[in-house]
């Protein structure tokens, strides 16, 4: 799962959202609410193209799906899922961009604790801050917190919830994991100055995976360990810009 920035939508499709979430209010406030309809009515609607837009233009050059990082992200999917929260359902900061696997296996559900999410919001939290990455078989799975003894909660549910651990989502991970792998074995033997191979780095990392290769855990695994030891200023210069 890759961090993502939500920028400020377009004024225009700002106001069809609070226009559209006006009225679903007030369907509600008299009983007659059919979230669902009122999605497929907006969905249908130009002004809510600026949403996909701008959900594209967060996720990447490949349109990702912002949960599993691996699949072509298609639909704009709502983080607290519409039928249980409809008073979330045309809010900006709950949208998202989502492959239709992960659309599936989520549906209606949504995991709290004490009224918190148990689910990573990409825009909101630090994925990897809950998630660790297995670079032997390419496998996500909750993060380890030593200090806690336990796995992290959010991470359990978010792994559960989405399938992160289905075969497809390890291989992408394995790939990519691969190539950045390569891109500094490369960089240890030719040299080179640091923007280079981070704006390289930056160019193969298709699922995210920078910030765990530079972070607590991957700094210890080759060739990253090498990098640190052999090309200190290069490592800190990595390390600063994919924190
Ligand atoms: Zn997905």
């Amino acid at each position: 799962m890759r961090r993502l920035t939500r920028p400020p939508l377009p004024a225009r499709t700002s106001a069809f959202l609070a226009r559209c979430q006006s009225r679903a209010d007030t369907l509600q406030e008299q009983g007659t609410l059919d979230i669902e309809r009122e999605w497929r009515n907006a969905r249908q609607r130009k002004a809510l193209t600026g949403v996909l837009d701008a959900l594209r233009n967060m996720s990447g050059p490949h349109w990702r799906c912002m949960y599993c990082t691996d699949s072509h992200g298609c639909d704009i999917e709502h983080f607290r899922p519409k039928k249980p929260y409809p008073t979330h359902a045309f809010h900006w900061l709950n949208l998202l961009l989502c492959c239709t696997t992960c659309n599936r296996k989520k549906g209606d559900q949504f995991p709290t604790l004490n009224g918190a999410p148990l689910l990573i919001d990409p825009t909101v939290d630090d994925p990897w801050e809950h998630l660790d990455f297995e670079p032997e078989s390419g496998l996500i799975k909750a993060r380890y917190d030593a200090q806690s003894d336990q796995r992290s909660p959010k991470g359990l549910e978010t792994v559960r919830l989405l399938a992160l651990d289905r075969r497809e989502v390890t291989i992408g991970h394995s790939k990519t994991f691969r190539r950045l792998k390569r891109t500094v074995e490369r960089a240890l033997d030719a040299g080179g100055s640091a923007p280079a191979l981070i704006a390289e780095l930056l160019e193969e990392d298709d699922h995210g995976l920078l910030p765990w290769c530079f972070g607590e855990i991957g700094r210890t695994v080759e060739p990253f360990s090498d990098l640190r030891l052999q090309q200190p200023d290069t490592w800190m210069a990595c390390e600063a810009a994919f924190r």
